[in-house]
């Protein structure tokens, strides 16, 4: 079992949740059976009691989980049937944590965020990971985790935290992490400093992204490539612009034309990965 993380810099809806389902999509069209998680740091349990209009469509999986409307996407790019579990939220691990206190579970021992609830974080993403989400009944190859908000907030830190876990315990070969950001033009120049605090911020917080994709209102020149993947110490191809599309579902192909599955193939060692076929 492989593990992409897909996480945020800069701002919210930067496009996290649209870069994951095409790079799931991209695996996907190379023979590689790909899972969901979308890990959302909001106390709620699930999106059932949330206001459509603040959140978004509530959608349902199969077996009557009311969720992110993300998961929605990840249904719909990748053919997939996902279930409750597939979306992780702050009030669902706490409350499983404070279940299993209650029932003696940890036997007289202090429960903290730390190990015990990014243990049980970890635990979590690991079983519903292996879990088959298509007809064939396979345990999927490859699980892309989305973590919702944005890096630094304090909601995330425990799923921060146990991600940087999670890369150890799985081990680095298994691990990938893309990180995305948001390069703003100021008049016609593209910024770039914005992302390379974001990446610091990454840094701090336990977790090395492997690959960087910049969310832009225009295609990214490639001065901009440069200068990102130098100032970040990333090689040339650890960095992909995402700039705005008519439609998202033109994404996967953006990816692919910069070579993105060789790169993913290339960090994770995975020589099955191979390149892509049409997609879309
Ligand atoms: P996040 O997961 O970071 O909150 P989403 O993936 O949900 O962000 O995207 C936020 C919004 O931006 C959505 O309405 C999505 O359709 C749109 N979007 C994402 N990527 C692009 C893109 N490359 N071009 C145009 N719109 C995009």
């Amino acid at each position: 079992m492989k593990y992409i993380l897909v996480s945020g810099g800069v701002i919210s809806g930067v496009g996290k949740g649209i870069i994951a389902s095409s790079c799931g999509l991209l695996l996907k069209s190379s023979g590689i059976t790909v899972s969901s998680i979308k890990i959302d740091p909001y106390m709620n349990v699930d999106a059932g009691l949330m206001s459509p209009i603040e959140h978004g469509e509530v959608f349902v999986t199969e077996d009557g989980g009311e969720m992110d409307l993300d998961i929605g996407n990840y249904e719909r790019y990748l053919g997939i049937t996902l279930r409750r579990d597939n979306n992780l939220t702050t009030g669902k691990i706490y409350q499983h944590v404070i279940d299993s206190e209650r029932r003696g579970d940890y036997l007289g021992k202090t429960v903290q965020i730390v190990p015990h609830l990014t243990d049980a974080i970890q635990d979590w993403v690991e079983r519903v990971a292996k879990i088959p989400v298509d007809k064939f009944g396979l345990e999927p190859d490859v699980c892309i985790i989305e973590l919702g908000g944005t890096v630094g907030d304090i909601e995330n830190s425990p799923f921060i935290h146990a991600m940087s876990e999670l890369q150890t315990r799985v081990g680095k070969c298994n691990f990938l992490q893309i990180q995305v950001s948001y390069v703003p033009v100021i008049g016609t120049e593209q910024k770039t400093k914005p992302t390379q605090r974001a990446i610091s911020d990454i840094r701090r917080a336990g977790l090395r992204p492997d690959l960087i994709a910049c969310r832009c209102e225009t295609p990214l020149e490639e001065s901009t490539i440069q200068k990102i993947a130098n100032t970040c110490q990333l090689e040339r191809d650890q960095v992909v612009g995402v700039h705005n599309v008519s439609t998202t579902y033109r994404v996967p192909i953006l990816l692919k034309n910069q070579g993105f599955l060789n790169t993913i193939s290339r960090l994770l060692q995975a020589e099955s990965i191979q390149k892509t076929p049409e997609v879309v």
